[in-house]
């Protein structure tokens, strides 16, 4: 059996045509939309810009530690990466990667969105619970010890014998009246019987009663509450230095965000797939993937050594040298 083909006739071979005012509209309407997605891109940015600086210059004098200098390097420092098959050399921001930076907490916090939206999509009775406790003065490691271990307790809880799975993360806050700790809890359960709930929660932080509640799922919302990191920088940046000092010492080292069940089994396979989706980018010149990385002054030497003869032989009497 044979196929017949019409050679396209005139009509068909041009573009249908359409009314130049309709033509114009949509290129206006697209250009407008172009620049209030460049301008809120603009504004975030210097949103988050605004709050490291102020977090910055309230914990000068005040914070020494070393996490506090890698936060104060973040965005500022360049970090070179050669590549070890062709020698081409790129530039890169450095990142700090602090769960309470502003210029990295939105990239750490959309990571864990992927994985939780990931896992949400396969369950099909998701629930968003938040549990709350009374504030107190003082925020220390060991307050926050505490609170995590009430959280391991909670969860193995008879109130929470349905729970087939999940995640919780934890946020701190502070409104004048001290310090206060709240947990979002998306699970994987048909029915919660919230008193019990609320009296279970409530004996474990030592409260005859406190304040749960089950939030809509509907919206979705709750991806971006239960992916949240810590504390909001725009609440950060607004403490007291005190408070501010206090918080980045309690925090440090400190796991905010934990995964059971059937969410702790399904974690590593979905961060897996999600990893091989985004995989490191090649050398631009090479195509290869091996690579060194260093900062500015580390790189400069090399580059340095490898096109002046004197500093590359004073480099190789150096390795002689020390090789005797
Ligand atoms: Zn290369
Ligand atoms: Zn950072």
């Amino acid at each position: 059996m044979t196929a017949t083909i019409c050679p396209p006739s005139e009509s068909q071979l041009s573009l249908p045509a359409l009314p130049s005012a309709a033509i114009l509209k949509i290129v206006r309407d697209r250009a407008i939309a172009k620049t209030q997605r460049e301008r809120q891109q603009e504004e975030l940015l210097d949103e988050r810009e605004l709050y490291a600086a102020t977090i910055r210059h309230k914990l000068t004098g005040l914070c020494t530690l070393t996490q506090y200098f890698n936060f104060c390097r973040c965005g500022h420092e360049k970090i070179f990466r050669t590549c070890k098959c062709c020698g081409a050399v790129e530039q890169f921001e450095y990142q700090c990667s602090i769960k309470w930076c502003p210029r990295c907490q939105w990239k750490l916090g959309l990571a864990r969105e992927k994985v939780i939206t990931a896992w949400a999509e396969q369950v099909t009775q998701p629930k968003h619970l938040v549990l709350t406790q009374r504030n107190f003065k003082t925020l220390t490691p060991a307050k926050l010890r505490e609170h995590t271990r009430n959280l391991a307790k909670f969860r193995r809880s008879l109130a929470f014998r349905e729970v087939s799975g999940g995640c919780v993360t934890v946020e701190v806050t502070n409104e004048q009246h001290g310090w206060h700790l709240h947990s979002h809890w998306l699970c994987d359960v048909r029915f919660l019987d919230m008193p019990e709930v609320s009296r279970t929660w409530g004996k474990l932080v030592g409260q005859e009663f406190a304040i749960v509640k089950v939030k809509d799922v509907r919206q979705r919302e709750y991806l971006r509450e239960v992916s949240k990191y810590v504390a909001k920088p725009a609440d950060l940046a607004g403490w007291e230095a005190e408070h501010l000092n206090e918080f980045v010492h309690a925090v440090r080292g400190r796991r905010f965000f934990f995964t059971f069940g059937s969410l702790f089994h399904a974690g590593p396979a979905i961060r897996r797939a999600l990893r091989a989706d985004k995989a490191q980018a090649a050398c631009e010149s090479c195509g290869a993937w091996e690579f060194r990385y260093e900062n500015e002054l580390s790189a400069t030497l090399h580059e340095a050594a490898k096109h002046a003869p004197s500093g590359r032989a004073r480099f190789k009497r150096t390795l002689q040298l020390s090789g005797r």
